[in-house]
């Protein structure tokens, strides 16, 4: 569905990507993982064209997105993005949060996006909250509904930056259920995370990030259980 070849970011004198090759096929999650700064959150940021590659290619579903000839809104609508600081419209409440996006740039009738917000909204716990606003809400409910938020115009892949890291410990949770939830149902997936047992769990593969270049990928068994890089073993030993 998402497809890198050989992109390549720099901002100022500083290389952060240096030739990026990464698929991500339908129906599978791949989990990025690497130091802080090793440029997890520029990729993903690449790819939703909020920053321009330098060199390479992002292809969506075989179109190369990164061509000037292609919008960058209807590249965008394609992607669902979750960011770290959940992001949600503060004057707008969670229905409208969450209907904002099928309703403008789907063009999706209003009692249609309602409908399918409540019923994403029930899914993930959320049930109930559809007329609060977002600063009456947990920070772990915040996410969840920028996940369903996300989720609602029926993007071809979702990108998730580090959904857990700015929640208080005991809501990062209901967060992970949540994303658990996403793979249950076959959502193509993008994750960068610090979270390495929900790495583990969630992935189908596993890519480690190291100074712009992903040195080491595969299932999540191999890389956490037996790293064949000397950069994946200090990074993963390093967490212990
Ligand atoms: P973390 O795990 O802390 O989220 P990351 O892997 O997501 O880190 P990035 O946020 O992609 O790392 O940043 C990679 C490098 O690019 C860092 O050195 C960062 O300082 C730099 N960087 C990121 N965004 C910008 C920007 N807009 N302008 C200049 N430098 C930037
Ligand atoms: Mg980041």
């Amino acid at each position: 569905v998402v497809e890198l070849r050989g992109v390549t970011k720099a901002y100022g004198e500083l290389q952060v990507l240096r030739g990026i090759d990464l698929a991500v096929h339908e129906h599978k999650a791949i989990a990025l993982i690497g130091a802080s700064g090793s440029g997890k959150s520029t990729l993903l940021r690449c790819i939703d064209l909020l920053d321009e590659i330098d060199d390479g290619d992002v292809l969506i579903d075989g179109e190369v997105v990164t061509d000037p000839s292609v919008r960058p809104p209807a590249v965008r609508r394609r992607l669902g993005m979750v960011f770290q600081a959940f992001n949600l419209f503060p004057h707008l409440t969670v229905l409208e949060n969450v209907t904002l996006a099928p309703r403008r740039a789907h063009k999706v009738r209003r009692a249609e996006a309602e409908e399918r917000a409540r019923e994403l909204l029930a899914r993930f716990g959320l049930a109930g909250r559809e007329d609060s606003y977002p600063d009456r809400l947990s920070g772990g409910q915040q996410q969840r509904v920028a996940i369903v938020r996300a989720l609602a115009p029926n993007p071809r892949a979702l990108l998730l930056d580090e959904v857990t890291s700015a929640l208080d410990p005991e809501l990062v949770g209901e967060v992970l259920e949540a994303v658990r939830e996403l793979k249950a149902e076959g959502i193509t997936m993008l994750i960068t995370t610090h979270e390495m047992g929900f790495a583990r769990e969630v992935a189908d593969e596993v890519c480690f990030l190291h100074e712009g270049l992903i040195v080491e990928r595969g299932a999540p068994e191999e890389i956490f259980t037996a790293p064949r890089q000397p950069e994946t073993q200090r990074f993963l030993r390093r967490l212990l």
